[in-house]
């Protein structure tokens, strides 16, 4: 089992790494948030009550989830979480509602997990199991970037970024503890207006997609895809302004039928940047103090 969060540290663990496409090793996109006596979760894609379960972090510690945009693979998880999180147990036991931030639409979502939530709430009142209004989403909108959170000294800012015409708005998010600074790019295309809130970050995360140019050619999915996101000579741009102390890539959108290598896409980022660059990976936690600490789930995590 993992120790609490140590004073003064901003603990970020990545819960999911991954896109919509099902994957064992990379869940959606979800990112636990601890400092102090706060726990945040961006983002809560597929299957982040799994990781929760396996780092042992109760769900009915989950209080607060904020969301970066409305794509599938960054907020399907959320029903699950809403929905187990107050079953009457050990890992979940949830006394409260559950307090979701979202871009417009967010009402929209709360009132849906109103109704599709409905038939196990029901089961669970008769039971005497929970009090039906933890079931419910307290919807918070944010209709613009800046700060969405601010408790216990931990801030949470959301920065406007493009992710397409359709897509709007998207957010990533820069995340300030003890003057600590975690940037994490969710899904955007090379953003100026990124790079600018994401300077002097300790910790810059950011997502990357590539194609060989004839599946591009040939698949128009993959190409509807590839062109929402930040190609690897983008993602060196980035870095290479920003100049994080740790520089890591996640949310690798490399698709089939013919995916781009990994170490394809480091070189191209290595054209650009000539600092170290980690590819993220699911259930590795993150403590930036003084120095930053990377800690593998077999080390880190509950065995
Ligand atoms: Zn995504
Ligand atoms: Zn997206």
């Amino acid at each position: 089992m993992r120790s609490k969060v140590r004073p003064g540290i901003l603990r970020v663990t990545l819960l999911g790494t991954g896109i919509p496409n099902p994957h064992i090793n990379a869940f959606g996109t979800s990112t636990l948030i601890e400092a102090g006596d706060q726990t945040v979760l961006i983002d809560c894609g597929r299957g982040a009550v799994i990781r929760m379960g396996q780092l042992g972090i109760s769900l009915g510690s989950i209080e607060t989830v904020i969301i970066s945009h409305y794509h599938s693979d960054h907020y399907s998880g959320l029903f699950d979480l809403l929905m187990t999180g107050t079953i009457p147990q050990p890992y979940a036991n949830r006394k409260v509602p559950l307090d979701v931030y979202g871009p417009p639409g967010i009402e929209g979502v709360a009132e849906g997990a109103w109704l599709i939530t409905e038939p196990d709430r029901n089961i669970r009142v008769a039971d005497k199991e929970i009090d039906p209004a933890h079931m419910r989403i307290v919807p918070h909108c944010y209709e613009e970037e800046g700060v969405v959170y601010d408790k216990g000294g931990l801030k949470i800012i959301a920065i406007e970024v493009d992710h397409g015409e359709f897509i709007q708005p998207a957010y990533a998010f820069r995340v300030e503890y003890n003057g600590h600074v975690f940037v994490h790019s969710h899904d955007t295309r090379y953003n100026e207006n990124l790079i600018y809130q994401a300077k002097g970050a300790d910790v810059f995360i950011h997502e990357v997609a590539s194609a060989h140019p004839d599946t591009l050619a040939n698949y128009p999915g993959v190409k509807v895809a590839i062109d929402h996101h930040a190609t690897p000579r983008d993602v060196g741009r980035v870095f290479a302004q920003t100049r994080p102390k740790l520089a890591m890539l996640t949310h690798l959108v490399l698709l089939p039928p013919n995916p781009m290598p990994m170490d394809t896409v480091t070189a191209e980022i290595a054209m650009e940047y000539d600092g170290i660059v980690l590819v993220a990976e699911d259930l590795l936690t993150i403590d930036i103090g003084l120095n930053v600490s990377i800690i593998p789930y077999h080390h880190g995590g509950k065995l």
